[in-house]
């Protein structure tokens, strides 16, 4: 019966997804777009949905579902990561996808969007279960993976582990080394100096202008970083060498706060022996929702989607949110904080330092020749202060905010691109 059928819309109405949309939307509105290219954008190309069993260290075979969303090719071949944890959907991977699509415009790389995931708690998993995980993950959207079509990378719950596994098993099964199917790999088998803090250095670069546009500098600064996985750890870092002054962090054990400014390499050491920041002793015991309402200069929110939402946006005291996670704050709590004169750097631009890396450790491995560490962060540095740069530009221009404007940057972009291949057969 129609009515118990789960449509496709079903999965597709996921908060993360929807509130990408409006952003499409409304950006397709700032630009006075073709209502025919904003329709299209609104939709995933192909969505590929695997079982995924493994043989687990009991013995038993436990099945898995893996995701991998190929939202729009139109710029290139596909782009984005993969993400390991319990809460994955579909829909949350299609609207994951559909950022990468908007990101990887904005960040004018010759790619299009897409994500996948796999719905399981990797910190349940021993390192065998998540290497057959892997492997067989791999092998099952093998057909619509590869250099030229779909190139993953590290997201949540995954790292440059994780994407060795998937160059091997892409490799054995193609028969030669292909180590352009995956970016974000360990630098010994074709992965790229600064993949892997590219992300935090490229969300510190944003953080950096965001502080000038607000006449503030980085240097003295107050700051609190939701998230100490790869994206949230290296941002800290990344500001902390700059002279900020990080405050509080937090991970999935709660929030440490130090109102004299945390020593960020001594708790990165503290969490690589602990994998957590659990049991760090200089600082006191802060909530996750707490952290989020402090009054500091910056708050950097590097972890998952929805955390800052229509319910405690009016309660955020920071001047400057730097999203270094995807999807962090919703278009309503965009709106209030607008509204307040906070100034929030979208995760397009603030996060995009991955992709960019990824892209020219992609460029790299194509070449079989690899560039410096200067080489990349200099090249990083000028590409994501472009599209600050132009996101900037357009805000002023339709006095719309950050996210509204780096959002119709990369539409246009899109649009062109589109309206030039046209529609298919016609
Ligand atoms: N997962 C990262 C992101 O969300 C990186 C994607 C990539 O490097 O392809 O941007």
């Amino acid at each position: 019966m129609a009515q118990d059928s789960i449509m496709v819309e079903d999965h597709l109405r996921h908060p993360l997804f929807q509130n990408a949309m409006q952003s499409v939307e409304e950006a397709g509105k700032i630009i006075n777009a073709d209502p025919n290219i904003i329709n299209r954008l609104k939709k995933p190309k192909r969505c590929i949905i695997v079982s995924v069993p493994v043989r687990m260290d009991d013995s038993t075979v436990k099945v898995f579902s893996g995701y991998r969303v190929q939202y729009n090719s139109t710029l290139g071949p596909y782009k984005g990561g993969i993400r390991y944890h319990q809460d994955v959907c579909l829909g949350e991977v299609v609207g994951l996808a559909s950022l990468m699509m908007l990101k990887n415009s904005l960040m004018g790389l010759p790619y299009g969007g897409g994500k996948g995931g796999i719905t399981v708690d990797p910190t349940k998993l021993s390192r065998t279960e998540k290497q057959n995980l892997t492997r067989r993950y791999t092998s099952e959207i093998g057909p619509f993976i590869g250099p030229q079509k779909d190139i993953p990378a590290p997201d949540v719950g995954t790292d440059s582990q994780t994407m060795a596994w998937m160059m091997d098993t892409y490799s054995q099964e193609t028969g030669y080394a292909q180590p352009g199917v995956v970016t974000g790999k360990p630098i010994e088998i074709g992965g790229s100096l600064g993949r892997t803090g590219a992300t935090g250095l490229g969300a510190v670069y944003v953080a950096e202008k965001a502080f000038e546009k607000k006449g503030m500098s980085l240097k003295g600064a107050t700051i609190a970083v939701q998230g100490f996985g790869n994206v949230g750890s290296h941002a800290a870092l990344y500001a902390f060498e700059r002279g900020a002054k990080i405050v509080a962090i937090s991970d999935v054990s709660g929030g440490l706060f130090n109102g004299d400014g945390l020593n960020i390499p001594d708790v990165i050491e503290h969490v690589r022996i602990n994998k957590s920041i659990a049991g760090y002793s200089r600082g006191q015991k802060i909530s996750n929702e707490d952290l989020l309402l402090l009054d500091v200069d910056a708050l950097f929110p590097c972890a998952l989607e929805g955390v800052i939402t229509e319910k405690n946006a009016e309660k955020i005291k920071a001047k400057i949110i730097i999203e270094g996670a995807n999807g962090p704050v919703t278009n309503d709590a965009t709106k209030i904080l607008h509204k307040k004169g906070v100034f929030i750097a979208p995760d397009v631009i603030a996060n995009g330092g991955g992709v960019v890396v990824s892209y020219f450790e992609w460029v790299q491995d194509i070449m079989s020749f690899f560039w410096d560490e200067s080489e990349i962060n200099n090249r990083l540095k000028g590409i994501i202060t472009k599209a600050f740069d132009r996101s900037y530009v357009m805000a002023q221009e339709k006095n719309v905010d950050m996210r509204q404007a780096a959002m119709a940057v990369s539409v246009e972009r899109l649009q062109k691109a589109m309206l030039l291949r046209g529609l298919y057969p016609r």
